[in-house]
């Protein structure tokens, strides 16, 4: 049976650690915020709402949520977002996408702060994940898969590591980062061909494909270390990753759960570069507020 790399864990690591850095800048008069901008009320965007919420109030950082309709005209919205991140008491934007049909991505990103961009929405923090320059944020989701990894103490120097999935938001920017760790990484994806034997080969490998329970017991081998970062609704309506969990853990060395693996450590990774907006303020003005 495989060993369950409970999300909760990585979790509970980080949570000490950021708690005392926000009594430390409550202590400097700057509270940590994050504001939440949702077009709508997709369930998912709830969903990961809810989670990042309450993530955030366990330690202590303060959420705001703008809700706008998912009519609101562009100008407006384009207005609306430029008050949010010109606010000073906001130090991290995490914005819903993709915008409804109205709405031009590229306008927003045009808007959006750098510096509060703490999800890696903007191509200047993608481009520092694919540069390793370490100063931009990284993807959320992808630095939750290498906490993980991390965490559970799993060496990623010189090990064959399959990511499947090759999306901007968690595929291509997590090789980089896998890459970055010395791991020899292949990208799987939808034109792959004999994927069950590329993917059978990994030491490591991550499914970030979006197809419910897609990976079988014929995909891994008894050594495989199994991230799953799908989120997806199985035929009975219940939650479930992009491995077949029931099948998988009777067959590799260790797996992630669904629900309760990446998804859960997605948003501790949201509070700590909420913390880290937060800290580079406090940096930036603590000689002014001295004089
Ligand atoms: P996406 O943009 O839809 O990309 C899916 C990728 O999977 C694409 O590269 C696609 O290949 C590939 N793919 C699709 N069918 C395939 C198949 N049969 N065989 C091999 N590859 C296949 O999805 P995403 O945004 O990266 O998200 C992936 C999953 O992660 C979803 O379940 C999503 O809900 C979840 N997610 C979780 C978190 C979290 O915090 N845990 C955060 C974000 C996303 P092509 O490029 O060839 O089309």
């Amino acid at each position: 049976m495989a060993a369950v790399l409970k999300g909760i864990d990585v979790v509970n690591s980080i949570k000490e650690k950021l708690i005392k850095e926000v009594e430390f800048l409550k202590e400097a008069d700057i509270e940590p915020c994050l504001g939440i901008v949702r077009i709508g009320a997709g369930e998912d965007d709830l969903s990961y709402e809810r989670g990042a919420v309450k993530r955030c109030a366990g330690i202590g950082i303060k959420t705001e949520v703008y809700a706008f309709p998912e009519d609101i005209p562009e100008e407006k919205f384009l207005t609306e977002f430029q008050k949010i991140n010109e606010n000073d008491l906001i130090h991290g934007i995490l914005l819903f996408r993709p915008f409804p049909k109205q709405i031009d991505d590229a306008k927003v990103m045009n808007v959006m702060n750098l510096q509060k961009d703490v999800d890696c929405m903007k191509n200047e923090n993608l481009t520092k994940v694919f540069l390793d320059d370490e100063t931009g944020y990284a993807p959320c989701t992808a630095e939750a898969v290498i906490r993980i990894i991390d965490h559970f103490g799993y060496d990623l120097s010189g090990k064959n590591v399959v990511v499947v999935g090759r999306s901007l938001v968690v595929g291509k920017p997590l090789s980089m980062m896998l890459l970055k760790k010395n791991a020899t990484v292949t990208i799987g994806h939808s034109r792959t061909k004999n994927i069950e034997n590329v993917c059978k080969n990994a030491d490591i490998l991550i499914a970030a494909v979006g197809k419910a329970k897609m990976i079988k017991s014929d995909f891994v081998n008894k050594d495989t270390v199994v991230v799953d970062v799908g989120i997806n609704v199985d035929d009975d309506s219940n939650l479930c990753g992009d491995v077949d969990f029931s099948q998988v853990e009777n067959t590799v060395k260790a797996i992630t759960p669904v629900p309760g693996g990446v998804g859960t450590v997605t948003t501790s990774i949201l509070a700590e570069h909420v913390v880290r907006a937060a800290r580079e303020v406090y940096e930036n003005t603590k000689h002014f507020k001295k004089r």
